[in-house]
């Protein structure tokens, strides 16, 4: 971690108030079809709960998904939480006008040029996905698309590790998990 951690309660709260209030007519795609926001508070908790303290990388975990899926912008995080929060939610952005394979491609060979706190909010969003994609996938999403998600995951994460083994171990454990229930979901799986 780059720089010195940041402890603010205040920030965190004005975070998440500031998701909850943008993603409001957000929900994830699995059948039930939850709340959008349970998914950053999900990501935010991945990280304190492997030991990350900084209220910067916190709250910037609650924001990740502002950029691209609200009509929050980089200036709005900029002038509410500041230059370096800006910076870790676009760095973890997708560029919306590319079409979604080449989405995936260009995260893919971001991801090594990722600042570390970027590198850790990046893998806790994909647990959090790894685990949906296992356990409560989008309607309609095939074994095939799933295992096919599994997998760019494992890539994508693959370039952001060295920093936070624990984190990390995580990331591998949930995967093992989501790959074992797909193939207990094949057909003449267990
Ligand atoms: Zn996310």
């Amino acid at each position: 971690m780059t720089n010195q951690p940041t402890t603010s309660l205040p920030l965190l709260f004005c975070a998440l108030s500031f998701a909850a209030d943008h993603h409001r007519f957000g929900r994830r795609k699995g059948e039930e079809a939850s709340p959008y926001i349970n998914h950053p508070i999900a990501v935010a908790a991945e990280l304190a709960e492997v030991g990350v303290t900084d209220h910067k990388i916190l709250a910037a975990a609650l924001l990740h998904d502002t950029l691209e899926d609200t009509d929050a912008t980089p200036e709005d995080l900029e002038r509410e939480f500041g230059p370096r929060i800006r910076r870790l939610v676009e760095a973890v952005t997708d560029d919306g006008s590319l079409p979604k394979e080449q989405r995936k491609q260009a995260q893919l060979e971001q991801a090594r040029h990722m600042e570390t706190d970027a590198k850790l909010i990046r893998i806790a969003d994909k647990i959090c996905n790894v685990r949906d994609v296992g356990f409560a996938p989008a309607a309609g999403w095939s074994l095939n698309r799933r295992r096919e998600y599994l997998d760019w995951t494992e890539h994508v994460v693959d370039r952001c590790r060295g920093h936070l083994l624990p984190l990390e171990r995580r990331y591998d454990d949930v995967l093992a998990e989501s790959r074992a229930q797909l193939d207990s979901e094949e057909p003449g799986g267990e």
